[in-house]
């Protein structure tokens, strides 16, 4: 049994409790969590434990999976918890990827652990579909296309607006610029072309809905450079509507081979997701048991997922696999 401890309890938190209930290899043994450990009430009856006693847990947990958000939680937690645990974790701010690599490897190069970052679907398993794409058809196009889905980001970014009680944002592609993409065409696309963006906002009472409305679609980074709508709705309607939290997303590779590029390939990898947490926390449960393999093979530092074959995510064996599955 690989015995899995959860650092935080959001979305992803809950999803990975989940997630590891459907792996029979593996076993929860505790969630950590920053608040009062009597607030946070877990759907199982797993014990929940101060983040700060974390230490008294170094020789009882196998893999540590931490469930913090990007922004400001993994930062710091990913590095500090690499000390006491092979730790796995879902950093999702792309650009700042190679600097959290260097913390992390320093950390869990110094302690003799494994810390494998970015794990999902984006960074995850897009990345994976890009990095193959690129390297099998060489002469040839990379796209990425998210949605339709939520973007808890952008959603947030509406709920700090003035006179806004409560948003939605979908990211949406545009169904031309998909299908130009599909036909092997290789279109040169700017970010209005490819995606647009529906708001769903509940207004605090009085607030000005043209005002908020301006305030939105001309948000710099978030918004002025795609094609926005905003729909006022009711805080029932929000509820009733829009309370969960899909996503969905595809890569493109697009390639020509032979003479002067006489023959085209299209790679096309799609997800659809109903819950992106519970699917993430899906993925981060599959790189747990391969930082645990890795780490039981004497393996230390920082690893993503273009550093970890596949064969080290399945719960089968080799020999099953090359029978079942190659
Ligand atoms: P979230 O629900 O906001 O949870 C983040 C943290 O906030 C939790 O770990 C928890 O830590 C704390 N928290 C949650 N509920 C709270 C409450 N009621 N009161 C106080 N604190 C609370 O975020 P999430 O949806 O789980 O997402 C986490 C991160 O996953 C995102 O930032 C994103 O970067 C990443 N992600 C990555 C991918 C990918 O494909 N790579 C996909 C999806 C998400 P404590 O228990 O310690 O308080």
């Amino acid at each position: 049994m690989i015995r899995i401890g959860i650092l935080g309890y959001g979305n992803l938190g809950r999803g990975v409790e989940y997630a590891v209930e459907a792996n029979e290899d593996m076993e929860l043994v505790a969630i950590f969590t920053r608040r009062d450990p009597a607030s946070v009430k877990p759907r199982t009856n797993v014990p929940v434990v101060h983040a700060d006693k974390a230490a008294e847990w170094k020789d009882k947990v196998d893999v540590l999976i931490l469930c913090g958000g990007s922004a400001t939680d993994l930062p710091k937690q990913t590095p500090a918890f690499a000390k006491l645990f092979n730790v796995v974790d879902s950093f999702d701010t792309h650009a700042n990827i190679p600097a959290h690599f260097a913390a992390v490897d320093a950390a869990a190069k110094a302690a003799g652990h494994v810390g494998v970052i970015s794990v999902g679907w984006d960074p995850g398993l897009f990345s994976l579909a890009r990095v193959y794409g690129n390297a099998v058809l060489t002469n040839g196009t990379d796209y990425t296309f998210w949605g339709r889905g939520v973007s808890q980001g952008h959603s947030d970014a509406i709920r700090r607006v003035p006179g806004v009680k409560d948003a939605k944002q979908y990211t949406v592609p545009v169904p031309a610029a998909l299908e130009a993409v599909r036909s092997g065409a290789n279109p040169e696309l700017t970010t209005r072309e490819k995606h647009t963006r529906e708001c769903y906002v509940v207004l605090e009472e009085g607030a000005d809905a043209a005002a908020v409305e301006k305030a939105i679609v001309t948000m710099p980074n978030y918004f002025s450079d795609y094609d926005t709508t905003v729909h006022f709705i009711s805080e029932e309607k929000l509820q009733r509507d829009h309370a969960g939290l899909p996503h969905a997303g595809f890569v493109v590779r697009s390639g020509a081979t032979g003479k002067d590029g006489e023959h085209r390939h299209v790679i096309e990898f799609n997800l659809k997701l109903d819950s992106n947490p519970e699917f993430t926390a899906c993925v981060l449960a599959a790189y747990a048991r391969a930082a645990h393999r890795l780490a039981s093979e004497g393996a230390k530092g920082c690893k993503t997922v273009l550093d970890i074959a596949p064969a080290y995510l399945s719960a089968q064996s080799g020999a099953e696999l090359r029978a079942a599955l190659l």
